[in-house]
């Protein structure tokens, strides 16, 4: 067993989390079998009870882990099955800790960070690292956060366990650029290491951050100053066109073949090509182009609708297209209509969403989408207001709403879950995780999947109200998919309309470059088809 430790240094959102999934990728393209973990040290237990301002988007895994948006990082760039054992919280080790403290697990001692906290996080490592090759733990934050230390600690201590021969420590910095000076600053960079080092730990690998490219110079200082080898300062430059660069970059600066050098690792050589081709697709596609709308809250943040956007990248992949996504504020489509924001386009997307903000103008770009004969995919939220919509203006049912946005609705077509009723608690109490859904012949959804029993990842209370079903599907409303224990309805699709698709899941914690997800295949499919005929046969 081999472990690689990822720090960061000088400056937070540094794409630890980018680099750490793509380190993973290129050593899976040497045959090696990777996981990576996240270590958060916040003191929220998850952070599913975190806002998209605070967090960005909240990650769920097939386990009903509600975690940090790296793991999706790391679950679009490599094989490995996550679990809720892969990201730690300070939270977490705090709860843990206590609770045995509480039981009497340390009876007459004094419960300290050292030895009872890092031992928490050693446990943690040793565990999650037992059926693979190599484990890569991050470390979120930034080093001399004071929140971090225990974790540093715990590092420092597990690498004299397991043998420095076996350990990795790699650290992730910026070299900013001074446009005064014309130069790339090495400074901040001596000094977070100088902090790395005070707790006793020494890199092995600098992974240097930059807008611009570092000269031999630079190496060379930072070499020296930083105790590292010169070919172990490794450049990553802002990628160009798309972060699936990133483990070509890697690969260039030969960081496969020194981290397997450096843990003495007998690996074959590495085979990057799939990368390559991704890459090429999603650089110069030849299948043309389509826009798509996506249409929420959040849309000037860049996190928060993080798997939704990638998820379109990667069915550009899968259609060899070019897709352009553009954020559509749903609230100025309150204030503007849609047709105004939304007439050129060739597809809308209505992603995931909680509270009442912003969604009346979710329902006008779904009733616009369905009027208009627009490819729509809605997903969760999305596909809760492709109901509504539909209630209100095909089914004639004024008002008609979920009891999340009004309770005392006339027309609850989306209402609380009966499970949901007598929960009090708001961290990890939604319905959670992988949950199987047979899908009906001769749908849409049936059409992209290509198979009839699928499994798909949730996060949600609310639910489509079986008791408005008969009337919603003798409207026209197709019921595409269920969840077969207990009949609830997870698909739904518009007939007479060309690709008009919810879904109570969130199939975009599923899509990878390696292997774009059907259902936005099929999405992608149709807004490129659309797009073309717009522009005429010769298109
Ligand atoms: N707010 C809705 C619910 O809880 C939708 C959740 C979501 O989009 N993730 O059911």
């Amino acid at each position: 067993m081999k472990y690689i430790f990822i720090t960061g240094g000088v400056v937070s959102s540094l794409g630890k989390g980018l680099t750490s999934g793509a380190l993973g990728a290129l050593l899976e393209t040497r045959n090696l079998k990777v996981r990576i973990q996240k270590f958060d040290p916040y003191l929220n237990v998850d952070p599913g009870t975190m806002s998209p301002f605070q967090h960005g988007e909240v990650y769920v895994l097939d386990d009903g882990a509600e975690t940090d948006l790296d793991l999706g990082h790391y679950e679009r760039f490599t094989h490995g099955h996550l679990s809720r054992f892969n990201n730690l919280t300070s939270g977490q080790i705090y709860e843990h800790v206590l609770q045995k403290e509480r039981r009497g697990d340390y009876l007459g001692k004094t419960v300290q960070v050292i030895p009872h906290v890092t031992n928490e996080i050693k446990e943690r490592m040793y565990a999650a690292g037992k059926d693979v090759d190599v484990l890569i733990t991050e470390i979120g934050g930034t080093v001399g956060d004071i929140e971090g230390l225990p974790f540093l600690e715990a590092l420092r201590q597990f690498s004299l366990e397991v043998g420095k021969e076996n350990v990795l420590f790699i650290h992730v910095t910026l070299l900013p650029y001074l446009k005064a000076a014309g130069e790339l600053k090495t400074k901040p960079s001596q000094q977070s290491v100088a902090k790395l080092r005070e707790i006793g730990i020494q890199p092995d690998i600098l992974v240097c951050r930059t807008e611009k490219p570092m000269t031999d110079d630079m190496r060379v200082k930072l070499s020296m100053f930083c105790n590292v080898e010169q070919r172990a300062v490794i450049e990553e430059r802002d990628v160009e066109h798309s972060i699936y660069e990133l483990p070509l970059m890697l690969a260039e600066e030969g960081m496969d073949e020194l981290i397997v050098k450096k843990l003495g690792i007998d690996a074959p050589e590495s085979n990057i090509e799939p990368w390559r081709t991704i890459v090429r697709r999603l650089v110069s596609p030849t299948g043309g182009e389509c826009k798509v709308a996506v249409v929420g809250k959040y849309i000037d943040l860049q996190d928060a609708y993080k798997s939704i956007y990638e998820s379109l990248a990667h069915a550009g992949v899968g259609n060899d297209c070019a897709v352009k996504v553009l954020r559509v504020d749903s609230e100025d489509v309150e204030r503007l209509g849609a047709e105004k924001l939304l007439k050129d386009v060739d597809g809308i997307l209505i992603p995931g969403g909680f509270g009442d903000r912003g969604i009346e103008g979710k329902i006008l770009a779904a009733k616009y989408a369905r009027e208009n004969n627009i490819p729509y995919f809605g997903i969760c939220l999305g596909m809760q207001i492709a109901v509504i919509e539909y209630a209100r203006d095909v089914l004639g049912l004024k008002g008609a709403n979920s009891t999340e946005f009004n309770e005392s609705t006339p027309y609850p077509v989306i209402t609380i879950m009966d499970e949901q009723k007598q929960i009090v608690d708001k961290g990890a109490t939604m319905r959670l995780g992988a949950y199987e859904c047979k899908l009906a012949k001769g749908t849409l959804s049936y059409a992209a999947y290509g198979k009839e029993i699928i499994s798909e990842r949730h996060r949600h209370r609310f639910e489509f109200n079986n008791d408005y079903r008969d009337a919603l599907v003798k409207a026209g409303l197709r019921i595409a998919g269920i969840n077969p224990k207990r009949d609830l309805v997870e698909i739904v699709e518009v007939s007479n309309h060309p690709w008009m698709v919810g879904v109570q899941f969130h199939p975009e914690f599923q899509s990878k470059p390696s292997k774009p997800h059907p259902l936005f295949c099929a999405f992608v499919g149709q807004a490129l088809k659309r797009a073309k005929s717009a522009k005429g046969p010769q298109a």
